[in-house]
């Protein structure tokens, strides 16, 4: 399922092809994909040249000036240039076509994913409740501690509610708890000042990485181009069930929690916090011939949080 990165790739990948466009032609072929008719979205969104490209959690945001045009997709939503051969065979749900003759295909296998149209005036009200945007400057480890503070639910919960931390679903939200130590059961109001800071910085680092590697293609995610991205290359935890830990060799082990697949490091993601000093900073030397494929990795050094990427988008929102 695409989360920020994979939405983030989406974006800088469509932004140079459709800056200065101008939609000519707008077809929805499945209805249900909008709770806006085909004449309305036509309305709205056909004779308006491309402005700029947003991101507001998981959502794509294609901005037209004075209206915006919003995407969500979901579970398998893919916006195409070129069908594959894949894709040749089954029906897009909208396509949008631009006076450079080109047209971006929607394919959504799963039906979940939505299109929207909105006035650019009514963004905060269409993203009132989406919660933070981990990857822009307000994001603090004080912002962080402040949603933390009472939880009872566990990370993983917290993590992946969009209301809480905008854009953050099942994989990173693992690969974040992985990276900042922490397990995915614990409740959030739990977690010190210190923990609060390496989760603040797993997120953020987690969350780059994805977008350095262009996204995780785990199950159908590719670019508008088709291209595929690397991050599954490079998971600690999500899915690797039964493997060796990178760092300790330990298995992998999978909960679900919240009914969400969940995977983590026994050894190195303790229960309780007060373990975390028998954790060592380094994977110990023998770690190293337990790991059985890939080259053996350490703690990635988790810095604190860089400049935030310039992201256009509405203020406030919800998934
Ligand atoms: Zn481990």
């Amino acid at each position: 399922m695409p989360e920020l990165p994979e939405v983030e790739t989406i974006r800088r990948r469509l932004h140079p092809d459709l800056v200065g466009r101008t939609v000519r032609d707008l077809r929805v072929l499945d209805r249900t994909v909008s709770r806006q008719d085909e004449a309305e979205l036509r309305g709205m969104l056909v004779g308006r040249a491309v402005v700029g490209t947003a991101r507001r959690g998981k959502w794509l945001i294609i901005d037209l000036g004075d209206v915006l045009m919003v995407v969500h997709l979901r579970m398998t939503g893919r916006l195409i240039w070129l069908p594959n051969e894949e894709e040749r065979g089954r029906r897009p749900r909208f396509t949008v076509g631009l006076d450079d003759g080109r047209t971006l295909h929607f394919f959504d296998v799963r039906r979940f994913g939505g299109l929207w149209a909105l006035p650019t005036a009514a963004a905060g009200e269409f993203f009132a409740g989406l919660g933070a945007e981990p990857l822009e400057d307000g994001f603090t480890v004080a912002h962080l501690r402040e949603l933390l503070a009472g939880r009872r639910a566990p990370l993983k919960s917290f993590l992946t509610d969009q209301r809480r931390l905008a854009g953050v679903g099942n994989i990173y939200a693992d690969e974040a708890l992985f990276r900042a130590r922490l397990h995915p059961l614990r409740p959030g109001g739990s977690v010190g000042p210190r923990e609060a800071g390496r989760l603040h910085a797993a997120v953020i680092q987690t969350l780059r990485l994805g977008i350095e590697h262009e996204g995780s293609s785990i199950e159908s995610f590719v670019d508008p181009a088709g291209s595929r991205g690397h991050f599954q290359e490079i998971l600690n935890v999500y899915q690797r069930t039964g493997e060796p830990c990178r760092v300790c060799g330990a298995p992998i082990r999978r909960i679900v929690v919240g009914g969400r697949s969940t995977h983590f490091c026994p050894r190195c993601q303790p229960r309780r916090g007060m373990k975390l000093r028998h954790v060592p900073d380094e994977p110990p030397a023998s770690a190293d011939r337990r790991i059985s494929a890939g080259s053996p990795r350490r703690w990635p050094a988790i810095a604190p949080a860089a400049t935030a990427e310039h992201v256009r988008g509405g203020q406030e929102a919800s998934d």
